[in-house]
């Protein structure tokens, strides 16, 4: 069996490696990649400054990817695009552009569906099914930017599955997103969203690659926590901590908890009170999320509750904010739209 190259899923690296091997000088190889990254070619044919015999060369034995627009929800109110992207094996995944003051913020999936389980989340309910490759998770990015003409200029790991989960492939993404050769984002305009991989976590510090680690949290004790998220029963609360504290020391970066706030499970004052003694270590801050209602669960939340709980925490002299709601018209909530897709 002839394999066919994924190339949009090569870092420069590796595309480098890929040309010396086909017999081609070194500099073809950046020539291709700001083809691919800078310039967003969709086909070999638009790299004009390549010999035909090359570009039939490279035909033959890569290929770049794409994804269709199967859905493209506009939000009346505050310009939100969600956007049901359908991959080349026929599975579905969700992307959202979000609009802030600061600029244009685009939420990524990572994986089709998840394996972690929580409780509330609706991308996990149906199951895994596989992990993205780089030009996947890529190609939300350039498909995104293509179909709105809108430019991103910060990105969350933030949509349908566990980015450490997928860690070889989400470290690779990070690699072409901030080469200076294709978009050039800074990492530090980049966060990464985890239910808590203790282990990839350290992996992670030790790379210190400048992006902001955001840790879902959701409960103060192991009891409460495992209930919701069984990746609890893996690594407690205090494991999670301690590698919180690594990433801190190792990089210098405050680190950001998500708390989808839950009534009558996790929104008591003593919640506020152990969630500040957990978070007091280090420099962070708290991102209080009323829990997104799924069909599937009768968790519920509002906004009054949310900004409540988040006075008590800056009462305590906890660094809160209550999240937006972008999108509500629109079921903006990551994994609803593909169920519904897929069902
Ligand atoms: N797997 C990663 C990233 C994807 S989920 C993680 O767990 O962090 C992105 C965020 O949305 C997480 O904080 C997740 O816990 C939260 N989330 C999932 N379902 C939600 C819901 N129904 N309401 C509010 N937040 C939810």
């Amino acid at each position: 069996m002839i394999l066919i190259t994924d190339i949009l899923s090569l870092t420069l690296d590796e595309l480098t490696q890929v040309l010396l091997n086909m017999g081609e000088k070194k500099f073809r190889a950046l020539q291709i990649y700001e083809w691919l990254h800078k310039k967003r070619a969709t086909s070999f044919d638009d790299m004009t400054n390549l010999s035909s015999a090359l570009r039939k060369k490279l035909a033959q034995e890569c290929f770049i990817g794409s994804l269709k627009v199967v859905r493209k929800l506009e939000s009346q109110s505050d310009n939100t695009v969600k956007f049901l992207y359908e991959l080349s094996d026929g599975n579905h995944v969700e992307t959202v552009l979000m609009q802030y003051e600061h600029g244009d913020s685009l939420c990524v999936s990572t994986q089709v569906g998840c394996k972690m389980g929580c409780r509330f989340c609706a991308s996990t309910i149906a199951g895994f099914k596989r992990s993205l490759e780089p030009s996947e998770i890529l190609l939300q990015l350039y498909e995104a930017e293509r179909s709105t003409g809108r430019k991103v200029s910060s990105i969350v790991l933030m949509g349908i599955g566990e980015p450490l989960d997928n860690y070889d492939n989400v470290i690779k993404f990070l690699n072409i997103l901030s080469s200076e050769n294709g978009t050039n984002m800074s990492l530090r305009h980049v966060s990464l969203s985890t239910c808590g991989l203790v282990d990839r976590i350290y992996d992670l510090a030790k790379l210190d690659l400048g992006l902001t680690l955001s840790i879902s949290l959701h409960a103060t004790n192991d009891v409460k926590r495992s209930e919701l998220m069984p990746i609890n029963n893996r690594y407690n609360i205090s494991e999670l901590m301690k590698a919180c504290y690594d990433y801190f020391s190792a990089t210098g970066r405050r680190i950001s908890f998500e708390y989808a706030l839950i009534d009558g499970e996790n929104d008591s004052l003593e919640d506020a009170k152990a969630l500040a003694s957990l978070v007091k270590r280090m420099p962070s801050h708290i991102n209080i999320i009323p829990v997104n209602k799924i069909k599937e669960r009768s968790f519920t939340s509002n906004r009054r509750s949310a900004q409540r709980f988040c006075k008590m925490l800056c009462d305590l002299g906890v660094n809160a904010t209550v999240r937006r709601t972008l999108g509500a018209d629109i079921d903006a909530a990551c994994g609803q739209l593909r169920r519904e897709y897929e069902i």
